[in-house]
């Protein structure tokens, strides 16, 4: 079976629904458990969207997605504020395709100019928050006017930096998530859902 069929049934069924899922690599089947279904994601993004237009809400806005795990929550973030916006990315990662963070590393090169500009950072989870942390330093290094954080996940309370994402849209448990634009070592980025990804289930996999 297919990882689209699979998806599809998922998403029909609902949550705290077990769903197993192709590896496509080796073929190997993995379980996954559905944390937020693919109306609740809509949902939890509308929400998003409605707080960020009213905290800024006709002033022109420049938009930055990190790459590569707000993808999906982007495009449908955009597309629901009203104001009028330039949009760019940076790219930042640390996860090296494990489980846990690691070195932060972040590449400006395709980064628009934000000198003067209120900018709107969107990532897909605040984790330990340094990513964040990093990157709204340096917009404002850059000479950003002001600068906002948006996130749809809110993982945990130990964070490890001053730093609170302005605008969230769900506080989810300490687990390792994948779908939605999160992924394990690049996979599952397409899943139109958001799981929660097992490590013993990586490791049979593995073995
Ligand atoms: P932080 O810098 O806040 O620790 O981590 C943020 C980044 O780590 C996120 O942008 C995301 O790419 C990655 N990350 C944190 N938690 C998870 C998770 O549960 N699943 C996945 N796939 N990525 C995560």
């Amino acid at each position: 079976i297919g990882i689209r069929e699979l998806s599809t049934l998922g998403g029909a069924i609902g949550n705290h629904l077990t769903a197993l899922l192709a590896i496509s690599q080796n073929r190997k089947l993995i379980r996954m458990r559905i944390l937020l279904d693919e109306a609740q994601l809509t949902e939890g993004v509308e929400r998003l969207a409605t707080e960020i237009d009213h905290h800024f809400g006709d002033r022109p806005l420049t938009v930055i997605a990190i790459m590569t795990g707000s993808l999906v929550l982007f495009a449908d973030l955009i597309r629901r504020l009203s104001m009028p916006q330039r949009v760019g990315v940076v790219q930042a990662s640390s996860y090296r395709g494990g489980l846990k963070s690691g070195d932060l590393t972040v590449d400006a090169k395709m980064l628009i100019d934000v000198a003067g500009r209120d900018v709107l950072l969107v990532d897909d989870i605040f984790d330990t928050g340094k990513t964040l942390d990093r990157l709204s330093g340096m917009m404002s290094e850059f000479g950003a006017a002001s600068v906002k954080t948006a996130v749809l996940l809110h993982k945990r309370t130990d964070h490890i930096v001053e730093l609170r994402p302005d605008f969230k849209a769900f506080e989810i448990p300490d687990e390792f998530v994948v779908g939605y634009g999160l992924d394990f070592m690049d996979m599952y980025r397409n899943l139109p859902y958001l799981a929660i990804l097992e490590p013993h289930e990586i490791e049979q996999t593995a073995a």
